[in-house]
């Protein structure tokens, strides 16, 4: 009889897929989280998910987030919202953007927006709330990227599909690479990390922010998730945050970007975005280079963005 009927089988809910590619003799896959399936899918789909059994325990009949309305996030939030029948609220930075796929499927999705300047972001949201609780709602808050311990857990939930397939194919990460950006998915792999015993390196590479501040962030998404479990917290040097390849920061890229975005599809049939994904897969190819890693077992986690590609592909074509 086999074991695993005692234990709840995880759910794989996207696939694990071995790259054409090669970079120094490592062995390139690919964890398609792009295909979660629900809204164009993406690592904000994946923690929305677990937002939405919380709003749902806590019977609440109002959804407030934060976010750009051309974010994959706010599409995410927006789309579940309307099909749980609840009323959505984006506070969005008062900074121009112009249309994008996101923004479009945002208003399709009849989410109301209210704009804000950068330094009275928290104070909005707070009045926002105030009103809707003094009008009788019960809202619910998530924080911009579904950022805090329930974003965080949907990547620990990640870890374990990866151990999973780890198990099942008999072979080792040594490194899983990703985008990062508010740090909930890095800080979910690191916990995933921790709690199953693994020694993979789980190396964030930067599209926006600096060092400094970011990992600052990521350490206390860890250790904040960790406290939640009861687990001992860890140290700075455990993070593995990369802010050499963010050029001049959100939505900047050069053309060897456009050049990986490019052969990437030709090559693999894989869309990567340029903020995102194609991002982070140049600044892991230079980073394999830079340190000389060969004969490794690389995942390379998609983490989404799928209307941002096509954002992209006119830029792309012309690059
Ligand atoms: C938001 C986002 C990221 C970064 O995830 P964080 O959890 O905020 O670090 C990476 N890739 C895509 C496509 C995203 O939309």
């Amino acid at each position: 009889m086999e074991k695993t009927n005692n234990t709840t089988k995880l759910r794989q809910h996207t696939y694990v897929q071995q790259l054409n590619l090669t970079i120094l003799d490592n062995k390139l896959y690919i964890k398609r989280d792009d295909l979660f399936p629900y809204s164009f899918g993406g690592n904000k789909a994946r923690k929305a998910f677990l937002f939405f059994e919380d709003i749902r325990r806590k019977r609440a009949d109002y959804v407030v987030t934060y976010g750009s309305h051309s974010s994959n996030h706010c599409r995410v939030i927006a789309n579940l919202s309307v099909r749980n029948n609840l009323p959505c609220l984006i506070i969005s930075p008062n900074i121009s953007t112009n249309a994008s796929f996101n923004s479009t499927l945002v208003n399709l999705f009849n989410a109301s927006i209210k704009k804000c300047e950068l330094d009275t972001v928290s104070e909005t949201i707070e009045k926002e709330l105030t009103t809707l609780k003094l009008k009788g709602y019960n809202p619910y808050f998530i924080e911009g990227g579904g950022h805090g311990n329930i974003g965080t857990q949907a990547y620990v939930n990640v870890f374990e599909e990866i151990i999973n397939y780890e198990k099942e194919k008999k072979i080792k990460f040594d490194y899983i690479f990703h985008a990062t950006g508010t740090g909930t998915t890095q800080a979910g792999l690191i916990c995933g990390n921790i709690i199953n015993e693994s020694s993979t390196d789980v190396v964030g590479i930067s599209i926006a922010r600096k060092e400094k501040y970011g990992k600052e962030v990521v350490l206390n998404s860890v250790n904040s998730y960790l406290e939640s479990i009861g687990r001992l917290s860890v140290k700075k040097n455990e993070i593995n945050f990369i802010d050499e390849y963010v050029l001049d920061g959100y939505g900047s890229f050069n053309d060897e970007i456009i050049n990986t975005v490019k052969s990437f599809l030709i090559r693999e049939g894989i869309p990567l975005d340029l903020i995102y994904t194609g991002k982070a897969f140049w600044g892991m190819e230079e980073y394999i280079k830079e340190k000389k890693i060969t004969n490794k077992n690389i995942l390379f986690i998609h983490t989404g963005g799928t209307p941002i590609f096509f954002d992209n592909l006119r830029q792309v074509l012309n690059g």
